[in-house]
């Protein structure tokens, strides 16, 4: 199981994210400050870093920084408020994502076992010739061309339409939150409601769904969306 590192000042935050965490099943380390995040993110082969951002000694931000300079490890900012200026510069600084406190635990573990996957993926990926289709059942995408055929038939998605299913596409069998949906298909710049995913998601379900009757994008209650193997 993956080992996960929690770098927080909080200790009551630190402590019931790592009882959540142990939980799941996954191994835990703690650092209650900057300095020791970043060391201990760098030497005591952690999978996942959990980053708070205002922390002793060195912020949040600059460990991401340190950290990227020298490794790929996935990290997850965790952001006091709700700081745009900070959940930015967290992303610049190549975090994979963030969250803002407090946050329901059910969409953090989402959001970690989707930066897990994604870092596992990409790692393999880079080893591995890329592909160059996606398909789901019938459905079939040519990454190239940034076209989708169902079976013989091309059909007609918008831009946006197009980027969400290879999104979803990618990480299949992956329960993807709005915000990351919004985040990589519509970029950090979007900082509207997530209600727009909902609507494009009823779009390619009209001109998938509906018109081939067949069922691709699954809703998961709480979470998101999922394109999703039958069991
Ligand atoms: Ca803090």
């Amino acid at each position: 199981m993956a080992k996960i590192l929690i770098v927080e000042d909080e200790v009551k935050i630190a402590r019931f994210v790592e009882l959540e965490l142990k939980y799941e099943g996954y191994e835990v380390e703690i650092a209650n400050d900057g300095r020791t995040g970043l060391d201990m993110a760098l030497h005591s082969g952690v999978d996942l870093v959990l980053l708070d951002i205002m922390l002793p000694g060195l912020s949040g931000i600059e460990v991401c920084r340190r950290v990227r300079m020298e490794s790929e490890i996935p990290i997850i900012m965790l952001t006091a408020k709700d700081d745009v200026t900070d959940k930015v510069a967290g992303l610049d600084m190549g975090a994979d994502d963030y969250m803002t406190k407090p946050f329901a635990i059910e969409e953090l573990l989402a959001r970690i076992r989707v930066a897990l996957n994604r870092h596992a993926k990409h790692s393999a990926e880079s080893e591995a010739p890329k592909k160059d289709e996606l398909s789901f059942g019938k459905l079939c995408l040519k990454l190239g061309r940034h076209s989708a055929y169902f079976g013989e038939e091309e059909l007609s998605l918008t831009k946006k339409e197009y980027e969400l299913l290879e999104y979803l596409l990618k990480n299949k069998n992956i329960a993807v939150t709005r915000e990351q949906l919004l985040n990589n298909v519509w970029g950090y710049e979007y900082f509207g409601d997530t209600n727009v995913v909902d609507v494009y998601i009823r779009y390619l379900r009209q001109k998938i769904d509906d018109r081939f009757g067949v069922h691709v994008i699954s809703t998961v209650r709480g979470v998101g969306y999922i394109i999703k193997d039958e069991k």
